[in-house]
């Protein structure tokens, strides 16, 4: 039987271009997304055409029952849990300067980006430990969809900063508790991809690239994360749990 990897937000942008390339990858995919079943179908209906199964739940990670459901509906199906990977994000509503941005701004973005994915790995690390004790071979993976903001400071949308900070911290936290059950963690952050949750800075964006601002110089796309996030769960880098794969253009590197 097919492994079976989980992608939260994976029914379109960063999650849908992760979904395509596990699926290349020989996974059945099992998307959990906070959007209408119905809105969907067209992404459900392509990835199926790839020799893969296809299950859509709707979830909300921020929330706890929701978090639960999810799992508790793929272990009926599937019976079986192998990559998790925690992409569903959301950029604050309003970019607004820190000195103004309110906390129910933040308590939003923190509790999806963070606290969400956080405690989806706490649940599914502790499926992930019952298989491996009933399977000796079983071997998990965790990956973490952060961002380059874990890093580079953007002041009009500082709970975003923090959020992806603190994934990338999590990261790190997982994958010293989860090492000895060969259950593998890493962090993926992608610098500026072309997405709906870019689409509202895409002028800017376009002139800052056209300026200079990345190595290679274009948008990086879904593909680029989903190539990527494959080659960890392949096996590719099996000896670098913890770590951070950089996706973007060179963005973070510093020249003089
Ligand atoms: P996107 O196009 O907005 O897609 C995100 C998906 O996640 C959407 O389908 C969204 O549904 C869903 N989602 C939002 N809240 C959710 C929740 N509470 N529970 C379950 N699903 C939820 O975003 P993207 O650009 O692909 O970004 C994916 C991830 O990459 C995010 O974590 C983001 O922070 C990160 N990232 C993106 C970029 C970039 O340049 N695009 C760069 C670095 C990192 P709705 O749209 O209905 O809310």
């Amino acid at each position: 039987m097919k492994k079976v990897a989980l992608i939260t937000g994976g029914s379109r942008g960063i999650g849908y271009g992760v979904c395509q390339s596990l699926a290349k990858e020989g996974y059945n995919i099992v998307i959990g997304d906070i959007r209408d079943e119905k809105e969907t179908e067209l992404a459900v209906q392509e990835l199926s055409k790839m020799d893969c199964e296809v299950l859509y739940i709707q979830t909300d990670v921020s929330n706890l029952k929701a978090r639960k459901k999810l799992l508790r509906e793929i272990d009926e199906h599937f019976g079986c849990l192998h990559v998790l990977v925690n992409n569903a994000g959301v950029a604050p509503k309003e970019r607004k300067d820190i000195l103004d941005a309110s906390e129910e701004s933040f308590d939003w973005v923190i509790s999806v980006n963070l606290k969400g994915p956080y405690f989806l790995t706490q649940l599914t690390a502790n499926w992930m430990i019952k298989q491996k004790k009933s399977k000796p071979d079983f071997s998990g993976y965790i990956v973490n969809i952060s961002s380059v903001s874990s890093t580079v400071a953007s002041p009009n949308r500082g709970e975003y900063c923090i959020s992806k900070a603190g994934i990338s911290m999590a990261t790190k936290l997982w994958a010293v508790r989860l090492a000895e059950f060969n259950i593998l963690v890493y962090e993926v952050r992608p610098g500026i991809i072309r997405t709906d949750m870019t689409a509202a800075v895409k002028t800017k964006y376009d002139k800052m690239i056209a300026e200079g601002l990345l190595l290679q110089s274009r948008w990086g796309i879904p593909e680029d994360v989903g190539k990527t996030v494959a080659s960890l769960v392949r096996g590719d880098l099996p000896y670098s749990t913890g770590q951070v794969i950089m996706v973007d253009g060179g963005l973070t590197i510093n020249r003089l």
